[in-house]
Parts: C-alpha cells; sequence; structure tokens
C-alpha cells in the first residue's frame, strides 16, 4: 500500500481510507494509496510550513545540489519508475521512460539556475539613499498536477518552487498518485530535509479544495481542465493567492501547399496520438491546403493505420488504453456527435476488436473528415485519439479556423517558407507555435496558455519569477 508523505515520513490518511489504482490496460488493481481528507492536508501544510525557514536560508548551491542527487537517484530508479507509470496511466513504456528522464532533466535545469537568481541595486532620486531588489521565496506552495503527464508537471512546479526556496504539497490525481509518491520518496532518499516537500492524495473536491482554502498556502500551481482552473482562481482570488493555471488546449496544426508533407505526416501522428491523445498540447484540429490534401490525408491515414494499439508494457505498442473508461466514453462521444453532425471517419472510429482488448479502455486511433465547426470536437477539447480534419483554402482560412476557439495553448505551422511561418505565427493565438516541428515542449522555454488555456508560465528562466516574490529595499547612505 503507498502511503502519502507528511514532513518526512510515510502515512496514511487520517480516516484510513485508500483508494484502489487500476492498471487501464487491464482493470487490474496495481496498488492502493490512501484518500486523504482536509485533516491531512492540515498536516502536510504544516510540515511545510515548519521547513520553511530552513530551507529559505539554506545556501542556493545547497538546494541545486539536493536536486542533482534527486535526480540521480531518480535515474538510478528509472525503469522500475517508468514501469509503474505505464501501469497506473496506461501510456506505452516509452513514453513513460521519456517521462522519467524529463523529470530528471527539468530538476537538473532549475538546479543550475538555483545560485543565479540575482537582486538589482537600483540609484534613487533622493541621492543620499539607494534601492535594492531582492527575490523572496513565496512561502508554502500547493502543486495539484493531472493525471496525463503526473511526473513531469510534478517536476515542472516542484523543481522551480524549491529552487527559488518555497516548500511545497503536491496533490497527484487521485487516479495517478503511485509513482509521485516513489519520486518524493527518492527526493528524501537523496536528503531533502523533511517537510520540504510533501505529498497529500485524496480526491480534487476535499484535498484539493482544502489546499486552496488553507490560508498558510501563498500561491497555488495548477494543471487540469479549464473549467477547475477557474474554480481554483476564484477560490485564490479570496485570500490574493498567487496562482498559476495550465489548463486545457484544442491546438491547432496548419499544413501548407509548399509543406514537406512526410514530415508534417510523421508529427501530425505523433502531436495527436502520443499518450492516447490524451496531451494538453495535442494537435487537436488539423487544417490542410486543399491542393495538398488528399496527398497529405493519405499519408497521415497510412501512419495512423500503422500504429499498434495495445498493453503499454508490450514493447511493440504505439498507443495504450485510454486512462479511464470516462474518458473514452467522452471521446466516443464526440466522434458520435460529429458524424452525426455529417462527418466521415476515414480511420479508427472504434475499439479495437480482439480478448486482448476486452478489459482495457482501448479505442482506435480516429481521423475525421468533412467535420462541421460547430461540432463538440471541435469547439471543446478532445482528451483523447481523434482528429477532425479541415480542408482550407489558403492561409488566411486557417488561421481564422485556428483562432476561433476560446483556447489558445499550443499550435504548429508546417511551410518550407519561413516568412509565411513567421508571419503565421505571429497571427495564431497561442502561448507556443511550433514552426516545422514536433509539438514538444521545452523545458528551456517558457509554457503557458493564452484566452482560456492558462494565467501565467511554468518552465524556462521565466518560471522562477512566479516562485519569487520582489521585495523592495530603501538604505540611507
Ligand atoms: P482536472 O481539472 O479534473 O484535475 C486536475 C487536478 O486537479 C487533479 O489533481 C484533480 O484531483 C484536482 N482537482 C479536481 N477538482 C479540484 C478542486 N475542486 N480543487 C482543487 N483541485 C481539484 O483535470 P484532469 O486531471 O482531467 O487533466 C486533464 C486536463 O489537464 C486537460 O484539460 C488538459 O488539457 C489539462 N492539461 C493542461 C496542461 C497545460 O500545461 N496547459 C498540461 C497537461 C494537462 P482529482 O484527480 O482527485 O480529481
Amino acid at each position: 500500500m503507498a502511503q502519502m508523505i507528511v514532513g518526512g515520513a510515510p502515512r496514511s490518511a487520517t480516516n484510513g481510507a485508500v483508494t484502489e489504482i487500476r492498471n487501464p490496460a487491464n482493470g487490474e488493481v496495481v496498488d492502493t494509496a490512501p484518500r486523504g481528507e482536509a485533516a491531512d492536508v492540515a498536516e502536510a501544510v504544516e510540515a511545510a510550513a515548519r521547513a520553511l525557514p530552513d530551507w529559505a536560508r539554506t545556501a542556493p548551491h545547497r538546494r541545486a545540489a539536493l536536486l542533482l542527487r534527486a535526480a540521480e537517484r531518480i535515474g538510478e530508479h528509472a525503469a522500475e519508475l517508468a514501469s509503474l507509470l505505464t501501469r497506473e496511466q496506461g501510456k506505452p513504456l516509452r513514453e513513460s521512460g521519456l517521462e522519467i528522464a524529463r523529470f530528471g532533466d527539468i530538476l537538473r535545469y532549475y538546479a543550475g539556475l538555483a545560485d543565479k537568481l540575482r537582486g538589482e541595486y537600483v540609484p534613487l532620486a533622493e541621492r543620499d539613499k539607494y534601492g535594492l531588489v531582492v527575490h523572496q521565496p513565496i512561502g508554502v506552495c500547493a502543486a495539484i498536477v493531472p493525471w496525463n503527464y503526473p511526473v513531469h508537471l510534478m517536476g515542472s512546479k516542484i523543481a522551480p518552487a524549491l529552487v527559488a526556496g518555497n516548500t511545497v504539497v503536491v496533490k497527484p490525481a487521485s487516479t495517478t498518485p503511485l509513482t509521485s509518491i516513489r519520486c518524493v520518496e527518492l527526493f528524501l532518499e537523496a536528503g531533502l530535509p523533511a517537510g520540504v516537500l510533501n505529498v497529500v492524495t485524496g480526491p480534487g473536491g476535499t484535498v484539493g479544495e482544502a489546499l486552496l482554502v488553507h490560508p498558510a498556502v501563498r500561491k497555488i500551481a495548477f494543471t487540469g481542465e479549464t473549467a477547475t482552473g477557474k474554480h481554483v482562481m476564484e477560490v485564490a482570488a479570496r485570500e490574493v493567492k498567487r496562482v498559476t493555471l495550465e489548463l486545457g488546449g484544442s491546438d491547432p496544426m496548419i499544413v501548407c501547399d509548399d509543406a514537406d508533407l512526410d514530415a508534417a505526416a510523421a508529427a501530425a501522428t505523433v502531436n495527436r496520438f502520443w499518450n492516447a491523445g490524451q496531451t494538453c498540447i495535442a494537435a487537436k484540429r488539423l487544417y490542410v491546403f486543399e491542393t495538398v490534401a488528399d496527398e497529405f490525408v493519405g499519408k497521415l491515414v497510412g501512419r495512423v493505420e500503422r500504429l499498434k494499439v495495445g498493453d503499454g508494457l508490450a514493447r511493440d505498442t504505439r498507443m495504450g488504453p485510454l486512462h479511464t473508461a470516462r474518458q473514452r466514453e467522452e471521446v466516443e462521444a464526440m466522434v458520435a456527435d460529429a458524424v452525426a453532425r455529417g462527418a466521415t471517419v476515414i480511420a479508427g472510429g472504434a475499439r479495437p476488436d480482439g480478448d486482448e482488448y476486452a478489459r482495457g479502455n482501448y479505442y482506435l486511433p480516429t481521423l475525421l473528415e468533412h467535420v462541421d465547426p460547430a461540432s463538440r470536437i471541435a469547439r471543446e477539447e478532445c482528451f483523447g485519439p481523434a482528429l477532425p480534419i479541415f480542408r482550407v483554402p489558403d492561409l488566411d482560412a486557417a488561421i481564422a479556423g485556428a483562432n476561433d476557439s476560446p483556447y489558445g495553448l499550443g499550435s504548429s505551422v508546417w511551410t518550407r517558407d519561413l516568412a509565411r511561418a513567421r508571419a503565421a505565427a505571429a497571427r495564431l493565438e497561442a502561448g507556443y507555435t511550433w514552426i516545422n516541428a514536433v509539438q514538444l515542449d521545452h523545458d528551456e522555454l517558457p509554457f503557458g496558455g493564452v484566452k482560456q488555456s492558462g494565467y501565467g508560465k511554468e518552465r524556462g528562466v521565466e518560471a522562477l519569477a512566479y516562485y519569487t516574490e520582489s521585495k523592495s529595499i530603501v538604505v540611507a547612505s
């Protein structure tokens, strides 16, 4: 039975309750995790508050050294962690391996920045005084994480928080707590002081809510659905808590008439079907110029039909099951809605046949054409392996369609004309635009959405500003 980690020690829920964590590939119970409640949150926040003064005073290079040691421990346990992640989340083992590797990378990236955080000296108009601007930790931070990238999205919150001198309480998604708990255990083995990093497991409606309202939590870093994010922002506003929100997306991918169609088809396959389509920055709408549409769609269908669907633990699997039965039902409902409005299924569109698929949440990678732009799959976030393809006459039409969404997370453009690509990037309403590149986020670049896709940034040097408060000091000389 997995345990929460509070004040450096494992712990069950105060009420003794547990949640079964099930493997999306076959429904088997992988393990149980405590089903915590507000009392557990209170203890974790108090432990984080007690650890704060010493951690905030710890020399930055020492904080960095601890993160580096933790990254080393994660690397030593990479195979075990990747297997656990596949069993609780469903993604193929090679994707889990990459996620664990990226967790180590993000720890190393921020460890490298720990001793580069500086303040400023500011000359003042009154010449017998000068100003200083110092950057202080915010305090106890809550990291609320979804189930699609439980480890990497925990890393993008805890790494900048810790190097900046904050302490943290992590709340993983109810269905994916196991790998996160194991990672935090490895932090403790690496020597992280008790209380600096805590994990409380349990439902969003109780454990998450208790974190939002706890007066000692000064900042909430949240990744999840836009609807939940709006609620987080509302509750945080009552006590003017700091928030960063990484929310839903419906990224457009544009393929122009002069694009490298083979490369674009390969990228579209990854962009949409990586993690069974359950990626915030997945390409969720594809716009292709009419003149090359037949050729491009032919190439894409060929690639998509070759994607091997199966249990993530099998070496030849390229796409695993959806994370939950509810998630699959949602995708099925969106495909049915599109078909009812006249769409044509040109690949997939059903659950795969066969005994090996009977107990998992499998769905075939799906492509749709002739989709009514008013369909749910075009208007909402489709968090699964189904891609609507729209044929457009030119770039203006592609950009108009792309921007006609409440979301603004990522976007991509495929063209050999870089001037055209840069012009498109300037007009696309999104926090990220990839030009002739797979929609893969980079730790070195700030990440975050515009419109209803988020507020604030994670990653990059920029993220540190979201974990510090600047303070002005005036010195009379
Ligand atoms: P949810 O919003 O349902 O949940 C996210 C986290 O919030 C979970 O830990 C959840 O706990 C918790 N939570 C739920 N309700 C509350 C509450 N009232 N107060 C506090 N916490 C709460 O999102 P999903 O887990 O379904 O994640 C998928 C979504 O995440 C997609 O929309 C996706 O686009 C988005 N996402 C955005 C990214 C970005 O960077 N922009 C990156 C990755 C995903 P519990 O599990 O217990 O319900």
